[in-house]
Protein backbone atom coordinates (compact mmCIF):
# COMPACT_ATOMS: atom_id res chain seq x y z
CA UNK A 1 0.00 0.00 0.00
CA UNK A 2 1.74 3.19 -0.64
CA UNK A 3 1.30 5.08 2.29
CA UNK A 4 1.56 8.84 1.10
CA UNK A 5 -1.88 8.81 -0.58
CA UNK A 6 -2.88 8.33 3.28
CA UNK A 7 -0.36 11.31 4.38
CA UNK A 8 -3.04 14.24 4.53
CA UNK A 9 -5.56 12.33 6.37
CA UNK A 10 -2.83 11.32 9.01
CA UNK A 11 -1.59 15.17 9.22
CA UNK A 12 -5.34 16.09 9.91
CA UNK A 13 -5.79 13.39 12.51
CA UNK A 14 -2.30 14.44 13.91
CA UNK A 15 -2.83 18.20 14.30
CA UNK A 16 -6.42 17.54 15.83
CA UNK A 17 -5.44 15.17 18.48
CA UNK A 18 -2.51 16.99 19.86
CA UNK A 19 -1.38 15.96 23.34
CA UNK A 20 0.84 18.34 25.39
CA UNK A 21 3.81 17.82 27.53
CA UNK A 22 3.83 21.20 29.61
CA UNK A 23 7.01 22.10 31.10
CA UNK A 24 5.72 25.15 33.37
CA UNK A 25 8.91 26.42 34.27
CA UNK A 26 8.14 29.89 35.57
CA UNK A 27 4.94 32.45 36.22
CA UNK A 28 4.09 31.63 32.08
CA UNK A 29 2.41 28.31 33.16
CA UNK A 30 -0.13 30.54 34.76
CA UNK A 31 -1.90 30.66 31.78
CA UNK A 32 -2.47 27.23 31.15
CA UNK A 33 -5.34 26.49 33.46
CA UNK A 34 -8.08 29.05 31.44
CA UNK A 35 -6.76 27.68 27.96
CA UNK A 36 -7.59 23.74 29.35
CA UNK A 37 -10.63 25.34 30.72
CA UNK A 38 -13.88 26.13 29.76
CA UNK A 39 -13.23 29.96 28.62
CA UNK A 40 -10.61 28.96 25.71
CA UNK A 41 -11.43 25.18 26.09
CA UNK A 42 -8.49 24.01 24.36
CA UNK A 43 -9.99 20.24 24.26
CA UNK A 44 -12.44 21.11 21.66
CA UNK A 45 -9.60 21.25 19.40
CA UNK A 46 -8.47 17.65 20.10
CA UNK A 47 -5.74 18.66 22.78
CA UNK A 48 -5.35 17.22 25.88
CA UNK A 49 -2.57 17.67 28.83
CA UNK A 50 -0.70 14.82 29.14
CA UNK A 51 1.78 13.76 31.74
CA UNK A 52 3.65 11.53 30.29
CA UNK A 53 6.23 12.68 27.91
CA UNK A 54 6.50 8.91 25.97
CA UNK A 55 2.78 9.76 25.20
CA UNK A 56 2.63 13.73 24.37
CA UNK A 57 3.69 14.95 21.10
CA UNK A 58 3.58 18.43 22.08
CA UNK A 59 5.71 20.45 24.14
CA UNK A 60 5.14 23.65 25.55
CA UNK A 61 7.89 24.62 27.46
CA UNK A 62 6.13 28.05 29.64
CA UNK A 63 8.95 29.69 31.90
CA UNK A 64 12.31 30.62 31.95
CA UNK A 65 15.06 28.04 31.89
CA UNK A 66 18.05 27.54 34.20
CA UNK A 67 20.67 24.96 33.23
CA UNK A 68 18.90 22.51 35.96
CA UNK A 69 16.00 23.00 34.36
CA UNK A 70 17.34 22.48 31.19
CA UNK A 71 18.78 19.07 31.80
CA UNK A 72 15.08 18.09 32.64
CA UNK A 73 13.90 20.01 28.98
CA UNK A 74 16.13 17.73 27.23
CA UNK A 75 15.65 14.51 28.91
CA UNK A 76 12.03 14.84 28.56
CA UNK A 77 11.82 15.81 24.71
CA UNK A 78 14.18 13.05 24.22
CA UNK A 79 11.86 10.72 25.69
CA UNK A 80 9.01 11.73 23.46
CA UNK A 81 7.95 9.83 20.39
CA UNK A 82 8.71 11.17 16.99
CA UNK A 83 7.08 13.32 15.55
CA UNK A 84 7.12 16.12 18.22
CA UNK A 85 6.88 19.47 18.24
CA UNK A 86 8.06 22.40 20.68
CA UNK A 87 6.45 25.27 21.21
CA UNK A 88 8.72 28.22 23.62
CA UNK A 89 5.63 30.59 25.37
CA UNK A 90 7.43 33.59 26.45
CA UNK A 91 10.17 35.96 26.29
CA UNK A 92 12.23 34.15 29.28
CA UNK A 93 11.56 30.47 27.28
CA UNK A 94 12.90 31.92 24.17
CA UNK A 95 15.67 34.52 24.87
CA UNK A 96 15.69 34.64 28.91
CA UNK A 97 13.36 37.27 28.60
CA UNK A 98 13.59 39.80 32.24
CA UNK A 99 16.27 37.96 33.22
CA UNK A 100 18.74 38.07 30.11
CA UNK A 101 21.44 39.03 32.15
CA UNK A 102 20.84 36.76 35.26
CA UNK A 103 23.87 34.75 35.65
CA UNK A 104 21.59 31.45 35.90
CA UNK A 105 19.56 31.73 32.78
CA UNK A 106 19.48 29.85 29.28
CA UNK A 107 19.57 32.64 27.01
CA UNK A 108 18.59 30.61 24.00
CA UNK A 109 16.41 27.35 24.22
CA UNK A 110 16.92 26.84 20.58
CA UNK A 111 20.61 25.86 20.85
CA UNK A 112 19.67 23.12 23.05
CA UNK A 113 16.81 21.85 21.57
CA UNK A 114 14.46 22.61 18.40
CA UNK A 115 12.05 24.92 18.42
CA UNK A 116 9.14 24.90 16.17
CA UNK A 117 6.71 27.98 17.47
CA UNK A 118 7.77 30.52 19.65
CA UNK A 119 5.45 32.92 21.22
CA UNK A 120 6.23 36.35 22.29
CA UNK A 121 4.71 38.14 25.15
CA UNK A 122 5.33 38.55 29.01
CA UNK A 123 3.10 36.75 29.34
CA UNK A 124 1.70 35.61 26.19
CA UNK A 125 -2.54 35.99 27.27
CA UNK A 126 -4.33 32.46 25.87
CA UNK A 127 -5.29 34.46 22.59
CA UNK A 128 -1.50 34.58 22.09
CA UNK A 129 -1.45 31.07 23.20
CA UNK A 130 -4.05 30.01 20.74
CA UNK A 131 -2.48 31.85 18.04
CA UNK A 132 0.40 29.70 18.67
CA UNK A 133 -1.50 26.63 18.35
CA UNK A 134 -3.30 27.49 15.82
CA UNK A 135 0.08 28.31 13.93
CA UNK A 136 1.74 24.74 15.23
CA UNK A 137 -1.60 23.26 13.61
CA UNK A 138 -1.38 24.84 10.59
CA UNK A 139 2.65 23.77 10.15
CA UNK A 140 1.55 20.29 11.03
CA UNK A 141 -0.83 19.75 8.01
CA UNK A 142 1.69 21.56 5.32
CA UNK A 143 4.71 19.40 6.59
CA UNK A 144 7.01 22.50 8.16
CA UNK A 145 6.76 21.46 11.55
CA UNK A 146 9.80 19.28 11.57
CA UNK A 147 12.06 20.50 14.30
CA UNK A 148 12.32 16.58 14.96
CA UNK A 149 13.74 15.80 12.34
CA UNK A 150 15.83 18.94 12.57
CA UNK A 151 17.24 17.62 16.26
CA UNK A 152 18.44 14.44 14.42
CA UNK A 153 19.64 15.76 11.28
CA UNK A 154 21.96 18.53 13.89
CA UNK A 155 22.27 16.02 16.69
CA UNK A 156 26.08 16.79 16.94
CA UNK A 157 25.62 20.30 17.20
CA UNK A 158 23.06 20.47 19.79
CA UNK A 159 25.22 17.37 21.86
CA UNK A 160 27.87 20.23 21.41
CA UNK A 161 26.10 22.58 22.90
CA UNK A 162 24.41 20.68 25.84
CA UNK A 163 27.88 18.96 26.40
CA UNK A 164 29.56 22.83 26.61
CA UNK A 165 27.19 24.05 29.17
CA UNK A 166 26.75 20.45 31.65
CA UNK A 167 29.88 18.57 30.50
CA UNK A 168 30.19 15.43 28.88
CA UNK A 169 29.03 12.12 30.16
CA UNK A 170 25.97 14.67 31.98
CA UNK A 171 23.33 11.93 30.89
CA UNK A 172 25.39 9.19 32.80
CA UNK A 173 25.92 11.49 35.37
CA UNK A 174 22.21 12.02 35.72
CA UNK A 175 20.93 8.44 35.39
CA UNK A 176 23.34 7.90 38.20
CA UNK A 177 22.21 10.19 40.52
CA UNK A 178 18.42 8.71 39.91
CA UNK A 179 19.17 5.13 39.57
CA UNK A 180 18.92 4.54 43.76
CA UNK A 181 15.94 6.79 43.56
CA UNK A 182 14.31 4.60 40.82
CA UNK A 183 15.59 1.27 42.67
CA UNK A 184 13.81 2.33 46.15
CA UNK A 185 10.97 3.13 44.44
CA UNK A 186 10.71 -0.20 42.28
CA UNK A 187 11.27 -2.26 45.59
CA UNK A 188 8.99 -0.31 47.82
CA UNK A 189 6.03 -1.54 44.75
CA UNK A 190 7.30 -4.75 44.87
CA UNK A 191 7.04 -5.02 48.75
CA UNK A 192 3.84 -3.29 48.73
CA UNK A 193 2.35 -6.28 45.75
CA UNK A 194 3.61 -9.03 47.90
CA UNK A 195 1.75 -7.61 50.60
CA UNK A 196 -1.09 -7.22 48.98
CA UNK A 197 -1.06 -11.01 47.52
S1 LIG B 1 8.17 35.76 30.12
FE1 LIG B 1 7.25 36.87 31.84
S2 LIG B 1 5.56 35.53 32.42
FE2 LIG B 1 6.95 34.28 31.24
S3 LIG B 1 8.31 33.33 32.73
FE3 LIG B 1 9.27 35.23 32.03
S4 LIG B 1 8.70 36.76 33.56
FE4 LIG B 1 7.29 35.04 33.78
Amino acid sequence: MDWKLWEPLIEFARKRSLWIVSFCTGCGGIEMPPLMTSRYDLERFGMMPNPAPRMADLFLITGYVTPKTLKRIIITYEMQPDPKYVIAHGSCTINGGIYWDAYNAIKRLDAYIPVDVYIAGCMPRPESVMEGINKMMEMIENGTADSWKRYKENYEWYKKNQDELFGEGWREREAKRWLPWIMDDLKRVEKEREKND
